[in-house]
């Protein structure tokens, strides 16, 4: 069994209890982590406060430095990294289209050198004979960060590394069921970077909540389900905590009659079905006009039945398990619901008979809004494919949703598909592709799926706080 420990001011920290983190490829228990509590987010607190006096007041060049130095020394370890990712997420080493656990330790690299190339900007916003006026910004001071399991270490660099650019210290709440590469990481980091300046407390719900709500924290980011950002907004009102959400999506994508079918159907399928279905911008309901309908659901049921799925150590596998056996059940009563409402189920439905918490990828035809395989985020390997006839009422059936991340519009006439983009209520829309992301383009959501966005200066302003400066001539 590994073993993970708490970091706390630098230092290792045990504590009283424990929990295990499973393998979902064998449903068996690999790591074992040190079980936090609120007190010890109390000491986390304390030893980011102490931290962030010389952090914050560091010359810029000195912290990019040291942020930079964290490249080459995960690019050391990027197998042991990659293996542990995959251990515990499920996802494969390299995996349909190259979406796996490389893609996530390599994105992770890319992403910590784009965001220590970030420059905070001063700005003068006026200035005439009398006055100066200087826009700077300042670092918020210590930030808490709330992750999932879908994409455990790059999530965490998402949110750890633009706000210690920016200068804040930072308390890290990895996923309980994906908390071990996290920690190899702040391990790493606490070798590089000065005692206090990330500190990791492991552990559930409660722990989130002790972050979420401690007055010592000045703003929380945070990636999860909508539900649960819901009530850390609720728990961040304490002291008005500044917040970041990137929450739950449920994308659409919409096929115009004019595609080609043969080069696109492997792009549908992939959008779908990358990492199982668990990304939080994968398409999960595909709207295709009815001239088109039945070959293009049959050309992706096609790549369905003819994906590996497997133990993502397997070098063959493309599609991993689902990664835990909660978001499991919550595949199967949607694929049961799904049945019970008529759908037709062109491939797949059923858990695969195999220890861990397979699934079959899966392709339903025949429903459309108002059945919950179609409404609600599945987060698996299942995907509606729903028919449309005219392209106002569907582009109502895309919007009629209570998230709004991504969206995709699928067509070979670029103009239209311009004119299309501008009516899709979500915080991306990508034109023949879905859910690429870039270190220098902003990416977030509306309505449900949260608010504020990460990456680029617009992600780094977010681990600020504008001051405006006068300065007068006389
Ligand atoms: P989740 O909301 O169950 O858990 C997320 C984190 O919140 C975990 O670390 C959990 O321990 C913690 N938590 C639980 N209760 C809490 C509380 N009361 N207060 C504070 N923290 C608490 O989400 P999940 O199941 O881990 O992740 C899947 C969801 O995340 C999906 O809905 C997916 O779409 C979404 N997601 C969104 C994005 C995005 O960028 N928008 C990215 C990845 C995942």
């Amino acid at each position: 069994m590994l073993h993970c420990d708490m970091i706390i001011g630098g230092e290792k920290i045990s504590a009283t209890d424990s929990f295990d983190v499973v393998n979902p490829a064998s449903g068996e228990a690999f790591a074992s982590c040190q079980l936090g509590t609120a007190n010890d987010v109390d000491a986390a607190v304390v030893a980011a406060r102490a931290a962030f006096p010389e952090w914050s007041s560091m010359a810029d060049e000195k912290r990019v430095e040291m942020i930079s130095a964290l490249i080459p020394a995960l690019e050391a370890r990027m197998p042991e990294f990659m293996q542990l990712v995959t251990q515990e997420s499920g996802k494969p080493m390299g995996g349909l289209n190259g979406v796996g656990s490389g893609m996530e330790v390599g994105g992770a690299m890319a992403w910590i050198g784009a965001t220590a190339a970030l420059k905070p900007t001063v700005e003068v916003a006026h200035e005439d004979d009398n006055v100066k006026i200087e826009v700077r910004r300042r670092p918020l001071g210590v930030v808490g960060s709330i992750t999932p399991w879908n994409w455990p270490l790059m999530i965490t660099i998402w949110h750890v590394i633009p706000a210690l650019r920016a200068g804040n210290t930072v308390v890290l709440k990895p996923s309980e069921y994906t908390p071990v590469a996290v920690t190899r990481f702040a391990e790493l980091v606490n070798e590089i970077l000065p005692p206090g300046v990330l500190n990791l407390v492991l552990g559930a719900g409660e722990v989130g909540s002790a972050i979420a709500s401690h007055t010592g924290i000045d703003k929380v980011v945070f990636t999860g389900s909508s539900r649960t950002g819901r009530r850390v907004m609720e728990s961040a009102s304490a002291n008005l905590k500044r917040l970041t959400l990137e929450l739950g999506g449920n994308d659409a994508g919409i096929v115009l009659p004019d595609i080609d079918i043969e080069a696109m159907a492997p792009k549908l399928f992939a959008a779908c079905f990358h990492n199982n279905g668990q990304t939080c911008a994968a398409l999960k309901r595909l709207y295709v006009h009815e001239s088109i309908y039945d070959e293009v659901a049959e050309a992706i049921a096609e790549q369905a039945r003819e994906v590996v799925v497997g133990d993502g150590l397997d070098e063959d596998t493309q599609l991993g398990p689902i990664q835990n056996l909660a978001q499991l059940e919550i595949v199967k009563s949607l694929a049961q619901d799904a049945k019970d409402q008529g759908g037709n189920f062109l491939t797949g439905g059923n858990q695969i008979d195999r220890p861990g918490y397979f699934f079959e990828p899966t392709v339903v035809t025949g429903l459309s809004n108002g059945s919950r395989l179609v409404d609600e985020e599945p987060f698996g390997p299942i995907v509606p494919i729903i028919k449309y006839s005219d392209i106002d009422e569907v582009l109502e059936r895309a919007n009629d949703s209570e998230s709004g991340l991504g969206g995709s519009i699928w067509s070979s006439d670029p103009e239209k598909a311009a004119e299309l983009v501008a009516r899709m209520e979500c915080g991306t829309v990508w034109v023949n592709d879905h859910a690429g992301l870039n270190p220098n383009a902003p990416f977030g959501g509306i309505k449900q799926s949260g608010f504020g966005v990460e990456f680029g200066d617009w992600g780094l302003e977010e681990f600020s706080a504008l001051q405006t400066v006068w300065l007068s001539k006389a």
